[in-house]
């Protein structure tokens, strides 16, 4: 693989070698988003990364037979004992805070026995960006309180990737319902002369082709498939083969649930999508039922991590977790409700109300 890589000048150095130390001052190369290549914390020399964006897709039937082990020699694991968070970090660094729940009782675990991933979004702009996008979002929650706004900073912020698998599927379909359209009649006649809504039913067979390209499932607790929802769209065109250097200076969640279960919940989301195309295929108002069995070819995962900025803020003993997509910069969360604020407004909507009362009462 050294072999690939561009000649560096006296500034780069080799990233394929192990563990990235900066050849000018010793210190630990992290992966600079803005960059997209390794640069030291201390003195600035850069380390060019050599992205290979050629996608294997992976047999489904064969699993994780013939899956690389993400080996002990490149990352490091920790666990938390208060909230149950595993971690994977570059083999170098360490962890003395949990990014979930801010627990410091976050300790060094065995060798994870996963997978090591297959592809990755690298994050495409660095923490002070994350900051950024999140204090722009929090100025539009009316109710945070202050407190909440102003503890939004770079060191509470964490790049932390999470694990998704991706699936592809050709799908074929059979389905038979009953179906139906809206109509309307005249009926009556005279005076009881109208005309009514009524529902023509049909019933219905056929196939239906499709192929489902990434349909991705989000695979850890702290990173549920809802959270994905609310952060997507992740840009996938800037998926490339997993590097160890693109988990320098960040971290990453482990997969939690199975291939097999992110697959049974691939397939859920599947058959819903199927679903929608046959009732638009048939131009249809109203479903009376309609029975859809699918069979799933060429069925092909990867394991993909995504790039997300979380920052989890502590109030009042509970703790509210802001999420950014760190490839778009879209941000989701909730935050904390100061009852001072709604007081306010409500009081201030009260004053208004006045107002507008006694400028009627006297001007009109
Ligand atoms: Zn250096
Ligand atoms: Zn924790």
């Amino acid at each position: 693989m050294a072999d690939d890589r561009v000649g560096f000048g006296q500034d780069t150095i080799n990233v394929d070698t192990y563990n990235a130390k900066c050849p000018s001052c010793g210190s630990t190369m992290v992966f600079d988003p803005d960059t997209q290549s390794l640069k030291c914390e201390h003195c600035g020399t850069t380390g060019e990364i050599d992205k290979n964006f050629e996608v294997v897709e992976h047999d489904i039937e064969k699993g994780f037979d013939e899956a690389q082990k993400w080996s002990p020699d490149e990352q490091v694991t920790y666990k938390c004992s208060n909230c149950g968070a595993v971690v994977v970090l570059s083999i170098d660094e360490e962890a003395s805070i949990c990014p979930f729940c801010k627990a410091t009782h976050i300790a060094k675990e065995d060798a994870f026995e996963g997978i090591r991933p297959h592809m990755v979004i690298p994050f495409q702009f660095g923490r002070d960006k994350a900051v950024e996008y999140s204090k722009k979002w929090a100025r539009g929650r009316m109710f945070a309180p202050r407190k909440f706004k102003k503890s939004i900073e770079v060191e509470e912020m964490y790049g932390i990737y999470e694990p998704c698998f991706t699936f592809d599927s050709s799908t074929f379909s059979t389905y038979n319902g009953r179906v139906g359209n809206r109509k309307t009649r005249v009926v009556g006649s005279g005076k009881n002369r109208r005309t009514e809504t009524y529902v023509e039913y049909r019933y219905v067979n056929g196939t239906h082709t499709a192929f489902f390209d990434d349909v991705m499932i989000a695979s850890n607790k702290n990173f549920t498939q809802e959270d994905m929802k609310k952060l997507s769209p992740f840009k996938k065109e800037y998926a490339c083969v997993y590097e160890k250097q693109y988990l320098s200076g960040f971290m990453a969640d482990s997969y939690q649930k199975s291939l097999t279960n992110c697959w049974d919940d691939a397939k859920k989301d599947i058959d819903s999508q199927i679903r929608t195309q046959i009732k638009n295929s048939l131009h249809c108002d109203v479903v009376d039922y309609l029975n859809v069995a699918t069979t799933h070819q060429n069925v092909t995962f990867k394991y993909i991590l995504i790039p997300v900025y979380s920052l989890t803020y502590r109030f009042k003993k509970k703790n509210y977790n802001v999420k950014v997509n760190g490839s778009t910069g879209k941000v989701k969360g909730k935050t904390p409700i100061s009852a001072l604020r709604v007081i306010l407004a409500i009081l201030l909507g009260l004053g208004l109300t006045a107002l507008f009362l006694l400028f009627v009462y006297y001007f009109l």
